[in-house]
């Protein structure tokens, strides 16, 4: 129970990166991360649209057991070497308790993805890791089973917990998922802790990035986390919903346009 919002602060002392209720942070990224050069051109281009945090797959939850699975422990290298190129601190997603320790060793934020947010064991795990966590609601799951999976977090003794509002599964199947925009202002009435939101996979299309962020923005969202890949079509992960240059470039001039905070 805290009055104010609290703001997370990511990256290696002196160069940290807020998320929280006094800026709008960018997060941006390949979904999964395929080769070195692939994720430094996706690195750069985030960066150049004002991103701050580079997000990247290398561990990737997919639907089908036969779809790419991510290039594991070779992806956290990419990662960091691409944070070293760059100066971006990295956000990656953790599946296993098992990987706790190696993905914290190599990543800025460890971030649990939807399919895990019930995942009791791996919330108290990346509680203990020393690491801010990007907590992704589950996509049935209610604002209250959320936010206590983050209090599964705090117990252990990180507080620096970043809510993502990434859809949630409705009847509608114009859009992967529902984006639930309501879910910003509720969590901020209830919670100290910021909210950002992820359209890319909400939507799954690239053509409604844009607009979702927007949508993000003005329901008082503390940031937003997209995909972009320097050749969407090639993607081996969630292509549709990857922002190409001149989308990205959208972005970026809608996040610039906002008004500076108070
Ligand atoms: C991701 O961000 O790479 C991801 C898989 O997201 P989600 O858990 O929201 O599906």
């Amino acid at each position: 129970h805290h009055s104010e919002r609290s703001t997370v602060w990511v990256g290696p002392a002196g160069h940290q990166v807020p998320i929280g209720p006094d800026t709008f942070t960018l997060l941006a990224g390949p979904c999964a991360v395929e080769t070195p050069e692939q994720t430094l051109a996706a690195a750069r281009m985030a960066q150049s649209a004002g991103a701050t945090l580079l997000r990247g797959g290398a561990f990737k939850p997919r639907t089908s057991p036969y779809a790419f699975q991510g290039l594991g422990v070779r992806g956290l290298e990419i990662l960091a070497a691409t944070r070293e190129a760059t100066g971006l601190p990295v956000v990656t997603e953790v599946v296993d308790a098992r990987d706790v320790a190696v993905v914290a060793e190599h990543a800025d934020m460890l971030q649990v993805g939807t399919r895990n947010m019930a995942n009791f064991g791996l919330l108290q795990a990346v509680g203990e890791a020393g690491k801010p966590v990007m907590l992704k609601r589950g996509m049935t799951a209610t604002i209250e089973e959320w936010l206590m999976a983050a209090e599964y977090v705090a117990q252990r003794g990180n507080l620096d917990v970043v809510l993502c509002e990434r859809g949630i599964r409705t009847f509608e199947p114009a859009t992967r998922n529902t984006l639930d925009v309501s879910a910003v202002p509720v969590v901020q009435a209830t919670s100290h802790l910021p909210v950002i939101v992820d359209p890319s996979h909400a939507a799954g299309r690239k053509d409604l990035v844009v607009p979702l962020s927007r949508a993000a923005i003005a329901v008082g969202a503390d940031g937003v986390i997209v995909d972009v890949h320097p050749d969407p079509e090639t993607a081996l992960c969630d292509g549709p919903q990857a922002l190409d240059g001149p989308a990205l470039r959208e972005l970026a001039s809608v996040c610039r346009r906002l008004p500076p905070v108070l």
